[in-house]
């Protein structure tokens, strides 16, 4: 199905991603104040140090903040106990690795990461092709529910593509009826999110936006613009980005805005626990092959 060079580079940017979050896990373990913007801009450097570029921006989500968010400017955590999430994205020519771990402090924390990992990788040993999406994803809400924890029901794992990270079909990690079939030669990027029972199990888009793609390519007329446009599109392409990448200047930010506020750019709102909660994450790109899932990202 798919060109072994193609598969060279799904696990080549799957290497470094891992290598990432390994090197980044080292960087936080016993420290206890963590600034994130920091973290951040060191799992990207490292990701082009190594040869891959940032498919989007490194996501650093402490506790209640599940995904989509990525620092702009210098901030401190004090990190006693609860739950980081790091997730990163690498891409070698437009072949994407998408990947996440959760860093746990506290008892209750590191109880509910490991069953988070523990459910992930047994739901990729399940994945083979012919399998409903569905079925998986019932497996997962029901293990959750099961340990006594609940699955964030709105947020899913995705196929991707070439320069695609939600490339249409979605991987759910709950149960549903009308889904579609995996098939040979996709690839993954499978996440369940778990939270604790006071939780809501749901997130809701916040006000705060860091997290930005292409959408469409209309002329602006508008020659500044065009031309701010046109870099974004030479640059990340339809990938994501942070405007922290062009320099978070005055111009660069009103332009965001500008172009935002037209439908050129989509943005992406940070996602909250509804409850405040605190949610764990764990994901893995996976390629489907006839004897199952290839985890690019292991
Ligand atoms: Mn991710
Ligand atoms: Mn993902």
């Amino acid at each position: 199905m798919l060109k072994d060079e193609i598969i060279e580079k799904y696990l080549m940017a799957g290497r470094i991603a891992k290598q990432t979050l390994n090197f980044i896990y080292n960087e936080i373990s016993s420290k206890l104040y963590i600034d994130v913007l920091e973290i951040a801009e060191k799992a990207e450097n490292y990701i082009i140090r190594n040869g891959g570029k940032p498919a989007f921006p490194c996501n650093v989500g402490f506790n209640a903040i599940a995904a989509h968010y990525t620092p702009i400017t210098k901030e401190v955590i004090e990190f006693r106990e609860g739950l980081l999430k790091i997730d990163v994205g690498v891409h070698i020519d437009g072949y994407i690795a998408d990947t996440a771990i959760t860093i746990a402090r506290g008892r209750e924390y590191h109880e509910i990461s490991r069953i988070n990992k523990t459910i992930l990788d047994d739901v990729i040993s399940m994945i083979s092709p012919g399998k409903k999406l569905g079925e998986l994803g019932s497996f997962i809400e029901a293990r959750v529910s099961k340990l006594g924890y609940k699955v964030i029901r709105n947020l899913s794992g995705h196929l991707i593509d070439r320069y695609n990270l939600h490339a249409g079909k979605n991987f759910p990690n709950v149960r549903e009826f009308f889904s579609q079939t995996i098939k040979e030669g996709e690839i993954y990027a499978i996440e369940p999110f778990i939270t604790f029972s006071y939780g809501s199990g749901e997130v809701y888009g916040g006000r705060i936006v860091t997290i930005y793609s292409l959408s469409k390519i209309k002329k602006l007329k508008d020659k500044r613009l065009d031309k701010f446009k046109k870099e974004i599109l030479n640059r990340f392409g339809p990938l994501p980005f942070t405007p922290r990448w062009l320099n978070n200047k005055e111009d660069v930010v009103d332009s965001i805005n500008q172009l935002y506020k037209r439908g050129v750019l989509r943005g992406y709102p940070v996602l909250i626990e509804s409850k405040g909660a605190p949610v764990s994450q764990f994901e893995h790109t996976v390629i489907v092959t006839e004897e199952g899932a290839l985890v690019t990202t292991a």
